[in-house]
């Protein structure tokens, strides 16, 4: 890292200042239920609450309880998307998931009345047959391929929780419910429990806070981990993945998200968030109390905080967030 100037160190110590600010106004906010469809889950304590900054200059800037491991659950879906648009390409993978919004629930039983194909790769359905895809290219070394590259975009190497793995797969029956369906309409073309298997694991992917930050940082970083200089994800398909995530990674809340916080970001039912300000920062969230669409309460308001504090939004008009994190970015 170059030395830094004066000016930096006070934006630096203005930004550690805002992420403490957002984190302590929202400890207190208690509203939500953490999930309970798995043991597991519903062991979470319910207080954690981390907040993490990843730039792309490699510094990582805190708040809490950023060292709590859980499981990414659907946030993997943006990452296993992105990995599966450079897998299979751009064509191939269009032709059996598509990009439009669904304005449904995550687990909606629901596919475009047009073409059949599930709405999107950010909810169940798209994300189950993202998977049948990758099962499909890579077989029984798909989970071991798709760890190898979130390690990579994370910057060190994650694991698979193993417990939550397992109750996930005894009680997943309405997600194999989903690919049964995907299977008859031709979206899936392999055996329907290789790809369910494929999507329980990829959702047991233990991180912290500061992981998802540093992974979020990699795509912002046009795939590139900044802090370890290696490729986790093709450039191109990073450009498709943070499309994706802007209209469809809230869930249902997916538009008021793009409104209010104007960032591409992708939320799981554990509790975590990553959001992404192109070329710029990684952040993540976590906080297991969830709304009724299933997105982090705390994360949701402290994302919304950070947006409106630094000028994050993609339409932000004051010019404070491009000059605040270009300087930030410039000296790391
Ligand atoms: N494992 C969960 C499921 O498939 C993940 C969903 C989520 O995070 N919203 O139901």
């Amino acid at each position: 890292m170059a030395s830094e100037t004066l000016e930096t160190k006070a934006t630096l110590h203005e930004l550690d200042a805002v992420l403490e600010n957002v984190h302590s106004s929202q400890r207190a906010n208690r509203d939500g239920a953490v999930a309970t469809y798995i043991p597991e889950l519903a062991r979470a304590e319910p207080d954690a609450f981390g907040l993490a900054i990843a730039t792309v200059g490699g510094r990582i800037h805190t708040a809490g309880d950023v060292e709590i491991p859980f499981t990414l659950q659907s946030v993997s879906k943006a990452f296993a998307f992105c990995l599966a648009l450079e897998l299979a390409g751009r064509d191939k993978v269009l032709a059996r998931v598509g990009v439009e919004p669904s304005g449904d629930a995550f687990n909606a039983i629901v596919f475009d009345p047009v073409t059949n194909r599930p709405f999107n790769p950010m909810v169940n359905a798209g994300a189950i047959t993202i998977a049948g895809m990758l099962d499909e290219i890579a077989g029984d070394s798909a989970f071991d391929l798709m760890l190898d590259r979130f390690s990579q975009a994370a910057g060190r190497r994650l694991s698979l929780d193993e417990t939550v793995y397992r109750s996930e797969a005894e009680t997943g029956h309405r997600n194999r419910g989903i690919a049964h369906l995907l299977r008859a309409s031709g979206a899936l073309t392999g055996r329907t429990e290789d790809a369910v298997d494929l999507y329980f694991r990829q959702c047991s992917i233990s991180a912290t806070a500061t992981d998802l930050a540093r992974m979020g940082a990699t795509l912002a970083n046009m795939g590139e981990n900044p802090s370890t200089g290696r490729t986790a994800f093709d450039l191109g398909a990073v450009r498709n993945t943070l499309a994706v995530m802007f209209t469809c990674g809230m869930y249902d809340y997916a538009g008021h998200w793009a409104y209010d916080v104007g960032i591409p970001a992708k939320s799981g039912v554990s509790g975590g968030i990553v959001g992404i300000v192109n070329r710029q920062l990684g952040i993540a969230s976590y906080s297991p109390r969830l709304d009724a669409k299933g997105n982090s309460v705390r994360g949701i308001a402290a994302f919304g905080m950070l947006s409106d504090e630094l000028g994050l939004h993609a339409f932000d008009c004051t010019n404070r967030g491009s000059a605040f994190v270009s300087t930030l970015i410039d000296d790391a």
